[in-house]
């Protein structure tokens, strides 16, 4: 199994070296906490509140 990764910039999770959100694009890292899957977004207080506006795995935090 691959290791999970998340990027340090919008803190989806993959398991690519970068980020696979094209907006973003982003370097990936393996050192980051917590886990969060949003699947809709528009009705998620708590995606509101991490600022997530799109469906997927994300990290709580990354360092
Ligand atoms: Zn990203």
């Amino acid at each position: 199994m691959k290791e999970l990764r998340a990027c340090r910039k919008c803190g989806r999770v993959t398991t690519e070296l970068k980020c696979p959100d094209p907006q973003c694009g982003g370097e990936t890292t393996l050192e980051w906490d917590g886990y969060i899957y949003i699947i809709r977004p528009e009705l998620s207080s708590l995606a509101k509140k991490i600022g997530k506006t799109t469906e997927g795995e994300y990290a709580i935090k990354t360092r």
